[in-house]
Formats: C-alpha cells, structure tokens, sequence
C-alpha cells in the first residue's frame, strides 16, 4: 500500500488539475440547450402519408414494441379494408430503429427528440392516428367547402 501512495497522490493530483483547467464534459441541462448530433436515434416520427400499413415493421421489432392499430373512421371508405397504422409503446422501444430499417416506404424517421421521461407508461404510447383522422377531417372539410358553393 506505502509503494503504491505516490501513484495515487499522482493520479489525484492528474485529476485535480483536469477538474480545474479542462471543461466540463456536463451542460448545465435544462438550463443550456443540448446540441444533438446528426444521427441521433431519439423518438420516433411516422409519416403518416407514407405509410401502407404493411406491417413489417412490427414484424421485425425485437422488443414487441410496435402493434399495428386499426384506425376507425367515422366515415369508412367504401370496398376498402381497415387502415392499420404502427403504435409504438416508447416504455419497449430500444431505440435499435430496426422498424425504420425494415420499413420499405421510409415511413419511420428518428427524430433528435431525447427526452421522454414519463410519470405514466400510457405517456409513452406514441400514436399517430389522430394526426391522421385530422388530417381526413381537414379535407374531407376542404371538399365539403368546395363544394358549398354548388351546392
Ligand atoms: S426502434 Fe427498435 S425497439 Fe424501437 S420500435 Fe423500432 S424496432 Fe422496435
Ligand atoms: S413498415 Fe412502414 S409502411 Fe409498413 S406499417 Fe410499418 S411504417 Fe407503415
């Protein structure tokens, strides 16, 4: 133990002088904004538009984060199925974005989104389709709007 005191007074003093002239490798977050790199995997962004609702990314996701959810109009389309649409449960996720690599619309993006912290799990739930149903609404009343003047 006496042989091996120089090194550590050393090793103490290495660190000492690092702490005080060398910058610090924490931000003080929330306070300073947190620059995320390119690549970042945070949470994720489902364009809606894109996707066919195949299902191959809740297929091919390790941790059964994904289960594809009917999307229930209130005005059906005639003839045609259900639209399904991925839910993705974020308290699963591990972020491997193994969804995205298997997606074949490129429907699945991650964003630089990193803070999810939740109280309640049913928080973590992303779920797109209302952005969808509003975005049916938005031209079904477009339509509706054009056709006003007709009418
Ligand atoms: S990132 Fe990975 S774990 Fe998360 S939903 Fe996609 S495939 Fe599943
Ligand atoms: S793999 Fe892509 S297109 Fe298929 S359901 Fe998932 S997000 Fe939609």
């Amino acid at each position: 133990m006496v042989k091996l005191l120089p090194a550590i007074i050393r090793d103490a003093l290495k660190t000492l002088v690092r702490a005080l002239v060398g910058r610090p490798a924490t931000i003080r977050y929330p306070e300073v904004e947190v620059k995320v790199p390119e690549g970042f995997r945070g949470r994720h962004w489902l364009d809606i538009n894109k996707c066919v609702g195949c299902g191959l990314c809740a297929r091919d996701c390790p941790t059964g984060a994904i289960t594809m959810m009917t999307l229930t109009l209130a005005s059906p389309d005639k003839g045609k199925k259900p639209r399904k649409v991925p839910v993705f449960d974020l308290s699963r996720c591990i972020f491997c974005y193994q969804c995205a690599e298997s997606c074949p619309r490129g429907a699945i993006k991650p964003t630089k989104v990193f803070s999810m912290a939740a109280y309640d799990p049913h928080d973590l739930v992303l779920d797109f389709r209302p952005l969808l149903l509003s975005k049916r609404e938005e031209r079904e009343g477009q339509l509706s709007g054009q056709q006003d003047p007709h009418g």
